[in-house]
């Protein structure tokens, strides 16, 4: 499955639409964290499952958005880091629940 359209809403979440039809909307706090990097990852290796890291406004800003190959996305976030790639389906499994975007 691929992205067929991806665009930024004006309330600050990631629309994208996938080749199948299906609709996902995330919001850019989910993505920036389950940033996939090394460094992001084993950061939240070491902190306790229920601490939610605090973002400042640039981390959670997107500059730019990128396509891997045909298998992934980049995104470039506007404090710099940029080393994340999400897989589309690591991407599908952070879909929020149809339902749940509503508003
Ligand atoms: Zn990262």
């Amino acid at each position: 499955m691929t992205p067929k359209t991806i665009r930024l809403t004006e309330t600050g979440r990631l629309t994208i639409t996938w080749d199948d039809g299906s609709v996902c909307e995330y919001p850019l706090a989910v993505l920036r964290r389950n940033c996939p990097c090394a460094a992001c990852l084993a950061d939240a290796q070491t902190r306790s499952a229920s601490f939610i890291p605090l973002y400042t406004r640039d981390a959670l800003t997107l500059d730019t958005v990128e396509p891997v190959g045909h298998y992934a996305l980049q995104f470039r976030w506007k404090d710099g880091h940029a080393t994340g790639i999400y897989t589309y389906a690591a991407l599908r499994d952070l879909c929020p629940a149809s339902g749940a975007t509503a508003a």
